[in-house]
């Protein structure tokens, strides 16, 4: 299963490492085919090349869009050397097999990711490379495919290895990092031509392998990181500073709690916890928003990821680090800030440049054992103009700030979420209950037990307001957020007892609107 290595093609976008690979192909004796750009910078670094273009007796033209697409080519990388037929047709044809591809694409990721038109993109979408690619890593019997300019020195040492020979297990392995890579190419186009296409029907699913990591959700579980490609800010793309790697749960908080706190324009801070907020405020400053996100269950916070929607400054993170801390994820951080977090070798310190737009669409996939379930983004927001008020007694303005505030955040949580909020901060969260009534008790008790922890009079949800994500479907759930100290609420409504749920917030003297829209979230 050795294959010798006599002829090569390559032709890279990405030039990094390619002076150091064309010499060291050269000096091993093996014939190098290239491209236009390719061939330029060989020839620039004394590597003697033969163009493309004498092999296919057709010039590169339409602007690069036809370049290697030729059976001399796709015949040299396809057949077959032990089958005669493969061998007479080569013969016939004038077709020389080609042992070697060293393609890497036209850089379509990063064109959409930096913004780039319509036209750009389009033009950036490679066509020749992937068809070769995917012909190479086909025939991995005797084509050895190179994608990755980071397996060249592993393609030398290879080489090195075996008499100027490739074995079959690394031709199968750059196989398939070869198809991953394909994949993943067209699943970024795929998903920015989703523009063209209104609803979620068809999904490609890959992604460029971003991180391995020792292991996933559990110790036992392998587990691996994937970008896809669209650039979004968040963890994905995100710079880090210091710290371990993340872990497969750190990445799924930390995400999570991105996502939540660039839904708010005021100075956010959102502590999490298993996927749920444990803590989420605004403030006129992050330092303020922390503190109060922190009281609103100082329990849970330990070991929490916490994410910020503006600049780390000092004070904050004197905040942050006073708690022990998993991760922090912020668009930026100053140099003081920094310098408090070095401090703390083991918290993890990750920047974003920018927040991800809550409001820009992208597709959400889950895997089902045998299949996969795809949707839009739950970018649904609502505004005060959208409630409806639909009790006799109606929300005060600040009642009417907290209730879209818990609503957001509601929208974060794990359902059956209910949230208590009070001058835009959390105060007590039910997450992921089967009852709408147990989220509610659970969040009263939050409440109740911080209100003890710090030493008040009073439940801290005395005077709050209460959101849930989907309808009460009985009263219950509503009178025991009544009887925590809710004052006012905020809910989709559509239950069949609407009216007795209505009656009884009347009953209780509360204020009350309907969303008309619901936010589960599984
Ligand atoms: P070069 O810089 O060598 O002129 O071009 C290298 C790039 O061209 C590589 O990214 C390769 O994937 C791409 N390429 C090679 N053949 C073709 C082709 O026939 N059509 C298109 N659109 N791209 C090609």
């Amino acid at each position: 299963d050795h294959v010798k290595v006599t002829r090569a093609l390559i032709s890279v976008s990405d030039k990094s490492g390619l002076d150091e690979l064309g010499r060291a192909l050269a000096d091993r004796g093996v014939e190098i085919l290239s491209t236009g750009g390719s061939a330029d910078a060989l020839r620039a670094a004394g590597v003697a090349v033969r163009d493309v273009s004498d092999v296919t007796n057709f010039p590169e033209m339409m602007d690069g869009r036809v370049k290697t697409l030729h059976p001399n080519i796709h015949g040299g990388l396809l057949a077959r050397r032990d089958e005669p037929r493969h061998l007479s047709a080569m013969e016939a044809m004038g077709i020389e097999p080609i042992d070697l591809l060293v393609v890497n694409l036209y850089p379509f990721e990063a064109t959409i990711a930096r913004g780039a038109g319509e036209e750009e993109a389009i033009e950036n979408i490679d066509i020749g490379g992937p068809a070769m690619i995917r012909a190479g890593a086909k025939n991995h019997a005797f084509t050895t495919v190179i994608v990755d300019p980071e397996d060249y020195a592993p393609l030398l040492a290879e080489l090195d290895a075996h008499k100027g020979a490739t074995t079959l297990p690394f031709r199968q392995r750059q196989a398939a990092i070869a198809y991953g890579r394909t994949a993943a190419y067209d699943a970024a186009v795929a998903t920015w031509m989703a523009r063209y296409e209104e609803t979620p029907r068809r999904v490609a699913a890959a992604g460029t392998l971003a991180q391995p990591m020792r292991y996933g959700e559990n110790p036992h579980q392998k587990a691996a990181f994937y970008i896809d490609g669209s650039g979004r800010a968040g963890v994905a793309t995100a710079e880090q500073h210091q710290g371990k790697a993340l872990s497969y749960n750190n990445i799924a908080d930390t995400d999570a709690a991105m996502e939540l706190v660039a839904e708010f324009d005021d100075p956010a801070v959102a502590i999490i916890k298993h996927a749920n907020p444990c803590g989420v405020a605004t403030g006129d400053s992050l330092a303020e928003a922390h503190g109060r996100a922190f009281d609103c269950d100082r329990t849970s916070a330990f070991g929490g990821i916490v994410a910020v929607n503006r600049p780390l400054d000092a004070a904050t993170a004197e905040a942050i680090a006073a708690i022990f801390t998993e991760v922090v994820i912020a668009p930026g951080v100053d140099a003081a800030a920094r310098e408090v977090f070095a401090a703390k070798k083991n918290l993890r310190l990750l920047t974003t440049g920018s927040l991800p737009d809550p409001k820009r669409d992208r597709r959400m996939m889950r895997q089902v054992a045998g299949g996969w379930l795809a949707q839009d983004h739950d970018t649904g927001r609502i505004g005060a103009a959208d409630l409806k008020v639909v009790t006799k007694l109606a929300p005060t303005e600040d009642q009417i700030r907290d209730l879209l505030f818990a609503w957001r955040v509601a929208k974060h949580v794990k359902s059956n979420a209910i949230v208590y909020a009070k001058d835009g901060a959390t105060v007590g969260i039910g997450a992921g209950q089967m009852s709408r009534l147990d989220s509610s008790r659970i969040a009263a008790r939050k409440a109740q037990d911080m209100a003890e922890a710090l030493e008040l009079t009073e439940s801290t949800a005395q005077g709050s307001v209460v959101a849930s994500d989907a309808f009460f479907p009985f009263a219950d759930g509503l009178l025991a957020a009544a009887e925590a100290g809710a004052r006012a609420v905020i809910q989709p409504g559509g239950s069949m007892r609407d009216e007795e749920v209505i009656a009884a917030a009347d009953a209780a003297g509360l204020a009350m609107v309907f969303t008309g829209m619901r936010h589960f979230r599984h």
